[in-house]
Order: structure tokens, then sequence, then C-alpha cells
């Protein structure tokens, strides 16, 4: 199993956000948590990365416990996150953000380069030597996903790649999910559920901070009942 986490319990302050979250990937899988505005998605890819550390409950990453363990120690050990808000240095060129996220894990061949990276995707290899600061919201956003991969993932979470974003590069954004997801394990969060069903194997669909429905994404497409129930707006 890639990622097991275990009835997670995750508070701000007193407010408790998290009520358990229990959800598994494999090896290969591309996954999606689903939830309306404040279900809980982003505490639960925070709480995985140790930003909103659980106050119980277990996260085993490829066999490993990782709760408890320091955001940037749970990147060492190959967990990519790419945040809602992006987070590119605006300042650095494009070469620059991707070598500067570089980290080889002790044993691992280096899959990724900032070579291999700006070869094979070239709206990032055409803007190498720009400064983030110049990209489009989109580009920002390839090159965060890009940047993740610096640190060689097994895992990566991607917290709504979407948000934000016209949909020519939403279509983009999916075009690279499906990419890498030949290569690494994928979580992901998203508010449509159309683009959710397209790219991932399976959904969880979060609640008040609990996982209120799990199924493939073939078994949610047909049943626009828990669409209705869960995820339309009211
Ligand atoms: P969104 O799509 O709006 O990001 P979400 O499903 O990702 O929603 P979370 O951001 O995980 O939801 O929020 C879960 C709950 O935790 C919400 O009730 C939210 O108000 C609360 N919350 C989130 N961040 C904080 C914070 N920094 N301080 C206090 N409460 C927070």
């Amino acid at each position: 199993m890639m990622l097991d986490v275990r009835n997670i319990q995750t508070f701000y302050g007193e407010s408790q956000a998290l009520q358990g979250v229990t959800l598994q990937l494999e090896e290969g899988e591309t996954v999606c948590i689903l939830g309306r505005n404040g279900a809980g998605k982003s505490t639960t890819l925070k709480s995985i990365v140790g930003l909103t550390p659980p106050r119980s409950g277990e996260v085993i990453h490829a066999g490993t416990p990782i709760q408890g363990q320091p955001p940037h120690r749970i990147a060492r050990g190959g967990i990519g996150y790419v945040p809602e808000d992006r987070r590119i240095f605006p300042g650095l060129t494009v070469r620059d953000n991707l070598e500067v996220a570089a980290y080889r894990r002790k044993g691992t061949a280096a899959h990724w380069t900032v070579k291999g990276i700006l070869d094979k995707y070239e709206m990032l290899g055409e803007r190498a030597d720009q400064d983030g600061a110049t990209l489009s919201g989109g580009q920002q956003q390839m090159l965060a996903v890009a940047r993740s991969l610096m640190i060689q993932p097994s895992l990566l979470l991607l917290d709504e790649p979407n948000e934000g974003l016209a949909p020519v590069i939403v279509k983009q954004i999916g075009e690279l999910i499906d990419d890498l997801s030949h290569t690494t394990t994928i979580l992901f969060t998203d508010q449509s559920v159309r683009f959710a069903l397209k790219h991932a194997q399976r959904a969880y669909i979060l609640e008040k901070g609990q996982v209120a429905h799990a199924s493939s994404s073939e078994a949610l497409r047909a049943d626009q009942a828990t669409q209705d129930r869960f995820l339309s707006v009211a």
C-alpha cells in the first residue's frame, strides 16, 4: 500500500476539521477527494504532509508511519505536495525554481531531473530563463507540479490544481495528471466532479470532516443521487 490514512482527527485550535478520516491508495493509483467548500479536502492533504499534524490517527506511507514527522522530513521521504496557492518563487527563473527543489533520496535514482523536465514539458522548457513572476496562472501551476517532482516523489498530492484556471488550462493540467499517473501514485482534490471522474480511478467524498462516500469513478458517475447529495451546490 502506498498510503494508508487511518482515522485521523485534525484541529485548528479548538475547532475540529477532520473527524476521523480514513483512506487508502495502492501503488500506481490516481484517486480524487471531492467535497463541498470546507468539507476538509485541503486539511486532509495538509495532515498527510505534516502541515496540520493530526491529533490522533495514523498516516502510513509505503509502510512507514509518518504522522508527527516535520513536513520537510515527510517530503524527503517521497511525498510531493502542491498546495492550493502554488507558491513558486516569483523572483527565480523557471530553471532555478526546479533547481532549488531538487533533492535526491538515498538509494533512489533521480527519475526527474531539471533537464529532463525542461525537455519533456515544452511550456516550461521554452520559458526556462524567465522569472516565475512572468508566468500565467496555468504556467505557474505547471511549474508548481514540476517542482514537486524534484524530490522524486513516490506519492504526489495536488490540492485543487485547477482552481482559478481557464478551461483550456484545466485540460492541460488534466493531461499532466494523466501523464504523471503512469509513473507516480497521485491523490488530488477538486471541486469538479467531472474533472475528477475523468482523471481518477476512484473517488472519496468528504463531508464535515468525514468520508461520506467511497467508490470507483465509474460507480460515482452513474450515481446521480450521491452526487446531488454531497456535491451539488445548494
Ligand atoms: P475548500 O474547497 O474551501 O478549500 P476544503 O474541503 O479544502 O474546502 P478545508 O480547507 O480543509 O476544506 O477546511 C475544513 C474546515 O476547517 C472548514 O470548516 C474550515 O473553515 C476550517 N479551516 C480550514 N483552515 C483553517 C484555519 N487555518 N484555521 C481555522 N479553521 C480552518
